[in-house]
């Protein structure tokens, strides 16, 4: 493999029902970044059915070209003409890093195309850099630079891992949705377009989709939540009653660590940290969470994270900008009743 070959820095630009996932203009923030270091641009890869009308919008966050694979066959996300699709082009255009949101079609596309070019890739990146490998030098071996450092939590998350893959290409990396920035858009921006179809035929051994169920939720995601009143085992689970009110006070969204949702007292989709959701709001309230790294990997980036906790030694106090040590039954009626009479 001659690795001088692969050049640019690419990011698959999910799409759902010809709308492209926020993740797709996350990635494009970090991929600029990664592309301003090495001296490259930043190319989007579009693939489904109909697609051509979202090239504006992921030129505004960033990409300097769209290579868009445009194909009836590719309407719907399956996994077999979705990993030829992105494999193709790998193979076709050389890149020298290729990004991917860790969704569900990303986890599940990723590692098969990542096999399919012969290369490696690391899943859910917190933290993606240009540098060198090894990070310090090892004398007799060779270090080389401008590598991609792909940095994750590992062994349950006790420990955080800087992995690199420095004698193939392209370099792969999952990132979770909310763990990167996307940019300001660029009103006008215009992206290079190059239309590129490696054939389909439909093949027998394709899933076939039947028909199509989607699950509808009255609940709002809580990646999107400006304010998150999120609680613990400490809460029990009567406590969330009283944490529904103080959210609704604040117009804010219910969330919860791990140990609730193994509990069974809240639904997996409400969940924050390491196996749950990355959050960024403006306000996290955190009450009866210990602050168990997993959980802190989920929120840690949040504006202002308010703290509740009986234990004055717990860990979340590490991360919290205000904290309030005290029986979580007793504080946080007494701070909603306040809180209703200022919003009032
Ligand atoms: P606890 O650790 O039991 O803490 C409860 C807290 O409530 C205590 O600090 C206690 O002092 C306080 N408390 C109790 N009663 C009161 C009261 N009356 N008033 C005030 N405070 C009170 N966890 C996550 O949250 N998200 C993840 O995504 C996640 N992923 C994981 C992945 C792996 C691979 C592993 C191994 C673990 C993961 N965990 C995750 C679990 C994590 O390690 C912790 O076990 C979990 O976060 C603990 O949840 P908790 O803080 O609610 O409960």
């Amino acid at each position: 493999m001659g690795l001088e070959e692969y050049r640019g820095v690419y990011v698959f630009a999910q799409q759902v029902d010809n709308e492209l996932s926020g993740i797709a203009f996350e990635l494009l923030g970090k991929a600029k970044d990664l592309a301003k270091d090495l001296d490259t641009d930043v190319t989007a890869v579009l693939v489904g059915s109909d697609v051509k009308g979202l090239v504006d919008d992921l030129a505004k966050y960033g990409a300097d070209k769209v290579i868009v694979v445009d194909d009836p066959e590719l309407k719907e996300y399956r996994t077999e003409p979705y990993t030829y699709a992105l494999a193709s082009v790998i193979n076709e255009y050389k890149p020298e890093i290729m990004l991917v949101g860790a969704t569900a079609i990303g986890r599940d596309l990723g590692p098969r195309v990542s096999a399919r070019v012969q290369t490696g890739l690391t899943a859910d990146c917190t933290v993606l850099e240009i540098g060198d490998f090894p990070l310090r030098a090892i004398p007799g071996k060779e270090q080389k630079h401008n590598q991609l450092l792909m940095t994750r939590p590992a062994f349950g998350g006790n420990t955080i891992a800087t992995i690199a893959c420095p004698d193939n290409r392209p370099q792969m990396a999952t990132v979770r949705p909310g763990v990167m920035q996307k940019i300001d858009p660029i009103e006008g921006a215009k992206a290079e377009v190059i239309e590129y179809n490696p054939g389909f035929t439909p093949d027998n051994k394709y899933v076939e989709i039947m028909d199509i169920v989607k699950s509808v939720t009255d609940t709002v995601d809580i990646m999107d939540a400006k304010i998150l009143v999120s609680g613990g085992r400490g809460v029990g689970e009567e406590g969330f009653g009283m944490l529904k009110e103080l959210a609704e006070v604040l117009g804010g969204e219910v969330s919860c660590s791990r140990a609730v949702v193994d509990n069974g007292w809240q639904p997996r989709d409400i969940q924050v940290g390491q196996t749950g959701k990355t959050v960024r709001p403006n306000v996290y309230f955190a009450i009866g969470i210990s602050g168990a790294i997993q959980h802190v990997a989920g929120m840690e980036e949040s504006d202002i994270i308010v703290a509740i906790n009986k234990d004055e030694t717990a860990p979340i106090f590490d991360v919290a900008d205000y904290g309030i040590v005290g029986d979580l039954n007793k504080i946080v009626p007494a701070l909603t009743e306040k809180l209703r009479a200022v919003v009032k």
